[in-house]
């Protein structure tokens, strides 16, 4: 037996991996890695594989990243951990400094979370809690888009609307007002993004019309909805919003868990639309991709509604055991230190013209309905049939096709659905662009083929390394 598949025995035998159905791994082989450098991850027997996803949208400056490696090294020297109430540290202030000075005006103060849904928790319960301090106890609904995806927890699910994630669940969600996104996938031909997102807030200008007396918050993924398919809409969207729930007194909570540091081309998507939203909440790229750690930022305005005498029980109890983690806040602060110095949302420019280049011809396939792009997110959406943009049916897999192919040629591409996409890390060089848009043009050639499921004998047939 091989290295790889005696890790992955003793694996099998105790662990329940996260977003699997196990049962896949008795035909699907699991990949153990033992190393990780830059762009690669590296598996038992020395195979890479180029990380296209950025281990689930988390790492920006590559694996074992020397810089962040070295200032976690220094902190664990430091202090590993402290309890964050009554008592602070150098990291978690700093940080705070530095977050509260690179986002958009008005965002002022910063409350810890250890991951992106409990972040989400955060920003629901401080808004509904916001509304009650001062003294409008009947706004306790939030109002999502459809096809929104903001976490796992009961009410980041509650907010959410991917059926696959919330689905099963539905008996313990909490009553939300759902308004239909403004995702230009679905625009009717000849109609621009911009166009499209202007024309579908007449629906969320309804509702906020209707029920705003009951609404404590908006809350959206700004420009990108990630877990939904990597759909994406204008920023006049946002624009509009803002607008809206100044007019309607409601807060806008922006998710940009998975959009923030760069993804969409400026440090935060709310940039792209000139505003400030009431709540930002951020996570994965945060920490470089190192260590768990969210930040949920929000203004003056709704800090002061809290500071009152404690018998006034107006304070915010919640709290979580690794707030503010050192050396979490250590790893970020690395993370910010790279994103100032080497001049990277500049850079990435020429990254993002050279993920369209290398993907362009893909739209004149018969089975890609669409090529999008928003910054350093591209998207290949696969279908049935192209002119009505049926899409294939759920059961076919067809992204695990895509999947398993690029395995075997030393690409980690994990498709939502029939959504094929990169989200690279930003230190990958341009060879390693067209070498990933080849992997994905042969996989979504294998994965359209009708009827034709990928062989699976034996351990990845026809492995290179692409080096
Ligand atoms: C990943 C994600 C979350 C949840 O973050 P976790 O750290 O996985 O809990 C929330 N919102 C968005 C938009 C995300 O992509």
């Amino acid at each position: 037996m091989g290295l790889n598949a005696e890790w992955m025995q003793r694996d099998l035998a105790v662990l329940w991996h996260p977003c699997t159905q196990m049962k896949d791994h008795e035909r699907l082989p699991l990949v153990p890695i033992r190393r990780g450098e830059g762009v690669w991850l590296e598996d038992f027997e020395g195979k890479r594989y180029l990380d296209a996803v950025s281990s689930w949208w988390v790492n920006v400056f590559g694996h074992a990243n020397p810089r962040i490696n070295q200032r976690i090294k220094d902190q664990v020297d430091q202090l590993e951990h402290v309890i964050l109430a009554g008592f602070s540290h150098q990291p978690v202030i700093e940080l705070s400094e530095r977050l509260v000075a690179m986002t958009p005006a008005g965002l002022e103060r910063v409350f810890y979370a250890d991951n992106g849904s409990s972040c989400i928790e955060v920003a629901l319960k401080m808004s509904h809690h916001y509304w009650l301090n001062v003294g409008k106890p009947e706004k306790k609904r939030f109002v999502t888009l459809s096809n929104s995806y903001h976490g796992e927890t009961v009410a980041a699910m509650s907010v959410g609307d991917v059926a696959l994630f919330t689905d099963t669940y539905k008996a313990l969600l909490l009553d939300t007002l759902k308004v239909p996104s403004p995702d230009c996938y679905h625009r009717p031909e000849g109609v621009s993004w911009e166009d499209h997102s202007r024309l579908m807030f007449s629906h969320m200008e309804q509702t906020l019309a209707e029920h705003h007396r009951e609404i404590a918050a908006v809350i959206v993924e700004p420009l990108i909805q990630g877990a939904g398919g990597m759909r994406m809409y204008h920023p006049v969207y946002l624009k509009l919003l803002r607008e809206a729930c100044d007019r309607y007194g409601v807060h806008l909570i922006h998710d940009e868990i998975a959009v923030g540091f760069g993804r969409t081309g400026t440090m935060f998507a709310c940039e792209q639309a000139g505003i400030t939203p009431d709540f930002l909440c951020l996570s994965k790229a945060l920490t470089g991709g190192y260590l768990p750690l969210a930040a949920c930022l929000t203004t003056d305005r709704i800090y002061q509604a809290f500071y009152d005498d404690y018998s006034t029980l107006r304070a915010f109890l919640h709290s979580h055991s690794y707030t503010g983690n050192p050396l979490a806040c250590a790893a970020a602060l690395a993370t910010l230190d790279i994103f100032e110095s080497n001049r990277v949302i500049e850079n990435n420019r020429r990254l993002a013209a050279r993920m369209a280049q290398a993907t362009a011809h893909l739209i004149n396939h018969p089975q890609v309905a669409e090529v999008r792009q928003t910054g350093m997110v591209l998207a290949i959406e696969m279908v049935q049939d192209k002119a009505s943009k049926t899409p294939y049916p759920w059961q076919e897999r067809r992204g695990l096709k895509v999947f398993e192919h690029a395995l075997s040629r030393g690409a980690l591409l994990r498709p939502l659905g029939s959504v094929v996409y990169f989200l690279p890390p930003y230190v990958i060089t341009e060879e390693q662009i067209d070498f990933l848009a080849e992997v994905a043009s042969e996989g979504i050639d294998i994965a359209t083929r009708d009827g034709v499921s990928v062989p699976l004998g034996g351990r990845y047939p026809g492995f290179r390394d692409p080096g």
